[in-house]
Order: C-alpha cells, then sequence, then structure tokens
C-alpha cells in the first residue's frame, strides 16, 4: 500500500468504524459462536501473495466481526469500561503514525517529555501529594506510562524487593540476594485484584492475603497484627499492596489506618491501586475516598478504565523515582545517549526496553475534554449508577450488597447462588445485556457497572427491565 492509497483506505477506514459504532446498538453484545469458530473459517497457510483490500475488509465483516464481544457496546456492563473516545483514537492514530520507540529521551524527546508532563497534569488533576510530581527540581518523585496495572503492581513490587534485600545485605552481606526470598513477605486482601498474586509469584516472595472488614475494606489493625506475627516468625514485611476501588464491589481500603501501620517498619512499600475507580479523583468531592494517599510510595489510576482513553494506558507514579528505577536499570552501549544524566530514560521505569507513545493520546484527551469535561464524565456515571440502584432496590426480590460511590453496583437476587448463576447465563445468553459475576465476602453477586460515554437514564432503566424480566422467568422457573 502506497501513500496514496492509504489516504483513500484511510477515510474509508473512519467510515468503516463510524458505521460500525453508529449501529452497535442493533447488534448482540456478546460474540454468539463457539470456541473453535474461526478456524474453519481462515486458511490454513499466510497468503503467498498479497491481497486486495476489499477481501481483507468482507473478511472482516462475515468472520471477525462476528466472534468479536462489543466493550463500547450500550448494553456492556461487564468488568470495569474499557475507555475509549475519538480523541484518544486520533491520537493513538497519530503515535501509530510516527512510531517511533520511546525508551529512552534521545530515543524520541518529545515522546518522554510528553509523558512526564501529562503525568504531572494528571497527578494535579487527581490532587496527588506534590512529592509525587517530577515538575519540581528537587522532587525525587514521578510518574510513568505502563501497559497496564498488573504491571504497576509487579514493577512496584520489584523495586521494594530490591530495597528490602540492600537492607537485609548490608547486615549480612556475603549472602546472595536470592537466599533473602524466602524470607520477604507482601500484604493484601482477599479484595485484592489477582495481579498482586500474580506479582508475588514472579518475584517469588510470600503473599499473605488477608482478610478485609464487612465492607471489604482492608483494616489498619488486621494488617498490624498480621505483620507482628510474621515478624514474629523471623519474616521481613517488605510490600503491602492496598486497593482504592477493589474489582469485585469497589470496596475501599483504609489507608489512614494501614499508613501509619506501614511506617512503623522502614522496609514496607506502600503501593496503593486504583486502577478504576482512581480516576474518580478528578472530582473534588470523591476526593475522601482517597484520604490517607499521603502515606503512599506509589499510586497507579488507567485512564484506559475509566477516563475516556483507550488501552494502553496505565499511569503509576512513585514517590522515590530511584526505588524504582534501581530495580530494573540495565544499561548496554547501545541504549546510552550524550544527555543521560539530564533526562529520564524511561526504560529503566518498567519491564519493557520498547515503548510506544502512548502519553499523546492521555494528551488529546485531557485537552478535547479539559478538566471540566473529565469531571462531567465522571459524575454522570456515579449519577446513573445511582439511579440504577436505586431502581433495584425498589424491586423487593433484589438485594444491593455493596456501597455505591462510583460507577459500579453490586446485586442479587435474595436468592441462592444457583438461581442468580442462572439469572446471569440467561441474561449474557439473550445478547441483549453483558454483565460478569463476582464472588464478595462469599457471596456470588451480578456486577453492574456504567460503561458507555454517553449513557443516559435510558440505558439504565432498559437494563433494570432486562433484568427484572430474566428475573421473573427464573424465579417462575423455580417456583412453579
Ligand atoms: N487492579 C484493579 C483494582 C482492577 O480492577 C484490575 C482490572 O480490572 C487490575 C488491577 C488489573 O488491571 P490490568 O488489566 O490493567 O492489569
Amino acid at each position: 500500500m502506497n501513500i496514496d492509497e492509504f489516504q483513500v483506505r484511510g477515510k474509508e477506514m473512519i467510515e468503516y468504524i463510524c458505521e460500525y459504532l453508529r449501529t452497535l446498538e442493533g447488534k448482540r453484545v456478546t460474540a454468539n459462536v463457539d470456541p473453535g469458530y474461526l478456524r474453519p473459517l481462515l486458511p490454513k497457510e499466510a497468503p503467498a501473495k498479497g491481497e486486495p483490500w476489499d477481501a481483507i475488509m468482507r473478511d472482516v465483516d462475515s468472520k471477525i466481526m462476528p466472534g468479536i464481544t462489543h466493550w463500547q457496546h450500550p448494553r456492556f456492563h461487564a468488568y470495569f469500561p474499557a475507555g475509549n473516545s475519538f480523541p484518544s483514537i486520533l491520537g493513538d492514530m497519530l503515535s501509530d503514525a510516527i512510531g517511533c520507540i520511546g525508551f529512552s529521551w534521545a530515543a524520541s524527546p518529545a515522546c518522554t517529555e510528553l509523558e512526564t508532563i501529562v503525568l504531572d497534569w494528571y497527578a494535579k488533576a487527581i490532587d496527588l501529594p506534590p512529592e509525587f510530581l517530577a515538575e519540581h527540581k528537587s522532587s525525587k518523585g514521578g510518574g510513568v506510562i505502563q501497559g497496564s496495572a498488573s504491571e504497576c503492581i509487579l514493577v512496584t513490587m520489584l523495586a521494594a524487593r530490591t530495597q528490602a534485600i540492600r537492607t537485609l545485605k548490608e547486615q549480612d552481606p556475603n549472602t546472595e540476594d536470592s537466599a533473602f526470598l524466602p524470607r520477604l513477605v507482601a500484604y493484601c486482601s482477599t479484595e485484592a485484584h489477582s495481579c498482586a498474586e500474580k506479582a508475588a509469584m514472579i518475584c517469588l516472595v510470600k503473599l499473605r492475603v488477608l482478610e478485609p472488614d464487612e465492607k471489604g475494606s482492608l483494616r489498619g489493625k488486621r494488617l498490624e497484627s498480621a505483620i507482628r506475627e510474621d515478624v514474629a516468625n523471623g519474616l521481613v514485611p517488605f510490600f503491602v499492596s492496598t486497593t482504592l476501588g477493589t474489582t469485585g464491589s469497589c470496596a475501599f481500603d483504609n489507608l489512614v489506618e494501614i499508613g501509619p501501620v506501614c511506617k512503623l517498619y522502614p522496609n514496607i512499600w506502600l503501593h496503593v491501586d486504583g486502577a478504576y475507580a482512581g480516576n474518580a479523583f478528578i472530582c473534588p468531592e470523591m476526593r475522601p475516598l482517597m484520604t490517607g494517599i499521603e502515606h503512599a510510595d506509589s499510586f497507579n489510576t488507567n485512564p484506559n478504565k475509566w477516563l475516556l482513553v483507550n488501552f494502553d494506558c496505565s499511569c503509576l507514579w512513585v514517590r522515590d523515582r530511584v526505588k524504582l528505577t534501581s530495580a530494573l536499570v540495565v544499561d548496554p552501549l547501545y541504549l546510552q545517549h550524550a544527555r543521560s544524566g539530564e533526562s529520564i530514560d524511561y526504560r529503566h521505569w518498567g519491564i519493557p526496553l520498547s515503548r510506544r507513545f502512548r502519553a499523546l493520546k492521555l494528551w488529546f484527551v485531557m485537552r478535547s475534554y479539559g478538566i471540566t469535561g473529565l469531571q462531567k464524565y465522571i459524575r454522570n456515571h456515579i449519577r446513573l449508577a445511582r439511579r440504577f440502584e436505586t431502581l433495584m432496590r425498589r424491586d423487593k426480590r433484589f438485594e444491593i450488597t455493596n456501597d455505591v460511590r462510583v460507577g459500579l453496583v453490586c446485586f442479587r437476587l435474595k436468592e441462592n447462588d444457583e438461581i442468580n448463576q442462572e439469572l446471569l447465563a440467561n441474561i449474557n445468553a439473550s445478547g441483549r445485556l453483558h454483565m460478569i459475576p463476582a464472588r464478595v465476602m462469599g457471596k456470588y453477586i451480578l456486577r453492574f457497572c456504567v460503561i458507555k460515554e454517553n449513557a443516559t437514564d435510558d440505558d439504565i432503566d432498559y437494563a433494570v427491565d432486562v433484568i427484572e424480566e430474566h428475573a421473573t422467568e427464573v424465579m417462575l422457573a423455580h417456583y412453579e
């Protein structure tokens, strides 16, 4: 394809995308296919000769689209939002066209510098403590875009592990680093995302998974008693992963209590994962939910969940960037450059060397919506979640099982788990609405998340109607 053809096909692709998004509502939200559906539809080998563009696009329509779960569909209420918006798509298109690989400042100065600046913008917009900003010459902190919240938790755990091993080595310099690993212990709550468990697996450290209170919030006392017990058994607590907005029920750990407990142990790194709900702190009225953030060593939130930025864009801020990079620096000659000491080289802030120009789409979104536009978007979702809650509470067959503070509502029929499983399976099979379940504090619940950018009262009312209709069917089938 040459540039002239690209110009034509590019415009056609925009047309295709607009048509896709305009007609989305008429489609099933979930794919109605079985595993392995695609293999018989495609040739066994890649074509030897290039094929006409129209043939490829015909196959997109007839073979790929039937297997898509439409995450941008107005009836998609599963997981958390897969952030998206037109400014973000355009920003990513430009990033793809520039095609730079920003592993160091020299590899593309604007790619690095825009990332640092936009992360400072966002840190200020959500009112993070100033130590997390890179803009002050005296500041040790700064922000970086990672591919996912899982990576944010992994790299901060790696950094904390490096710090802990260094301290242990001071007392015991002849011991191999790996010999300290069996003593290291990290903490999170049962409600933390499974990526904390994965990070501990990769780091080869113990993870103590603690029971939160009845609201799903990890409390200081529970953490403190676990730490004391572990210290008494010769273990070294080194990392606490907390969550503001848990995946299952959007519960908030109690940082006001947890922070001072961590401070009692100089080796403990306190991480705060706000992958979804952290974006809500762009609204001042939501910030009481982040009280205690001043105790954190690091914080992450994903604009690619709830700030209209498409995947991938997970923002991580650290209080001390040297502590982060000291776990990750390798510096071969071919990656060094003349300005190394004067600039940030983001390859030292994460696992991959190669990095896309992801700051561009976040910058496009922040500039085209402005802080007030983004606040309006978040507030609309919170308002609609409350509308959903109110309507569901009116139907006495249901109970609401979480404190609805942001855009997620958890509910269940006041019946056994099997009936609730059947309800969800039937709703999803209908293709009219898509939700997922979770097990929170031992209970099987259905999660309803407000997702669509410009969701309306009608979208919520439709969802409630569908749920009530299916509930009636399931109850009739069981009690007839
Ligand atoms: N943390 C929380 C609270 C989440 O809800 C999720 C995913 O939904 C994750 C971490 C993992 O996110 P990612 O897919 O960006 O790794």
